[in-house]
């Protein structure tokens, strides 16, 4: 990385107002259950990740779309207060906000519904124009809640001016053409469900995890992350597999736990630090925020991780 450049994280991608109810044990389809809590949030997994980020000591860019209704008007200010920058979080006509329907249950399982809404409306013509944007930053996050030639576009804009690019390919879509632009990025970071979507099969021990990583090195990506739940992560690059293990948390709700981690690791290398601490950093955020319901509700604040980093030392 070059010495001039300002370091701020560019988060492309979704933003979502989540309606999260919360009930003893999820319903089956057909069934109704009476529900234990309920409550509106900002999320979707681009506005998460850059909440994480800012809330990790990043400045913070955050490109995406909304209806021109209430709940776009939330989540703009939402983002604002949380010290994101959002000039280029823009109202889009006729279309209604992304919204996700989040049914949490009290052993922290959750199931989600998303409707992209104005989050489809994001094409790539919409990134060409924001290329000093990208050029300036340290570094492009992006995820698969919007259009994902949109997503191809962002990775290829990021190479093309030289800056590193994290690719969560959440969520799993089969649709997905990682060939097109594993070659441009820096970081895959999935959890295992997007990993098996991607293998195509199961993913679910380090070892799994590592043999998986290894065959997309293969193909032309620098490092491959993969979160495995409370087993913590799995990172591999061209030198080396390592397994960083999960926190022992009382967790009480995951939703969001994959966004944290996201958020914290680009917050980590944008601000200088080694992909190693950057990683440990984020394998204890993203435990963290389990701990507290919600998505980006439940991300601690900066002080608060210091102190908990400092205390693992
Ligand atoms: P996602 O939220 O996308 O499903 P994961 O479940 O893999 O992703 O969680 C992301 C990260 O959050 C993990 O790498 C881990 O650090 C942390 N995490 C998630 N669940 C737990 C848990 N039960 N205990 C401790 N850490 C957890």
């Amino acid at each position: 990385m070059t010495t001039n450049v300002t370091p701020y994280v560019l988060v492309i991608g979704s933003a979502n107002l989540d309606v999260s109810v919360s009930a003893a044990v999820l319903p089956l389809p057909g069934e109704t259950v009476i529900g234990n809590g309920a409550f509106i949030a900002l999320g979707g997994k681009g506005a998460n990740q850059a909440v994480a980020a800012a809330a990790c000591g990043a400045a913070t860019h955050f490109v995406g779309r909304v209806g021109a209704d209430a709940f776009g008007r939330m989540i703009q200010e939402g983002l604002r207060r949380r010290g994101v920058h959002t000039e280029e979080l823009r109202e889009v006509d006729a279309v209604a906000t992304g919204v996700a329907s989040i049914s949490v249950e009290d052993s922290g399982a959750n199931c989600i519904i998303v409707v992209p809404g104005a989050n489809a409306t994001l094409t790539p013509a919409d990134l060409d124009v924001l290329e000093p944007l990208v050029r300036g930053a340290a570094l492009l996050v992006m995820q698969c809640e919007i259009p994902l030639e949109t997503v191809y576009r962002g990775v290829e804009l990021a190479a093309a001016a030289g800056r590193p690019v994290i690719l969560n390919p959440a969520p799993a879509r089969a649709g997905l053409d990682l060939s097109r632009i594993a070659r441009h990025l820096t970081y895959l970071v999935p959890n295992e469900t997007e990993a098996a979507q991607i293998a195509g099969r199961q993913i679910e021990t380090v070892q799994d995890a590592t043999d998986f990583g290894n065959r997309l090195i293969a193909q032309g990506i620098d490092c491959v992350i993969v979160t495995l739940g409370a087993q913590g992560c799995v990172a591999v690059d061209a030198q080396s597999a390592r397994h960083y293990p999960g926190h022992r948390v009382a967790a009480i709700d995951t939703t969001g736990a994959g966004d944290a981690f996201v958020g914290c690791l680009a917050a980590g290398l944008a601000t200088g630090r080694s992909r190693d601490e950057s990683i440990r950093r984020a394998v204890l955020y993203s435990a963290l925020s389990t701990t507290q319901r919600g998505a980006e509700a439940s991300y601690p604040r900066l002080e608060e991780f210091e102190r908990a980093f400092e205390s693992l030392k």
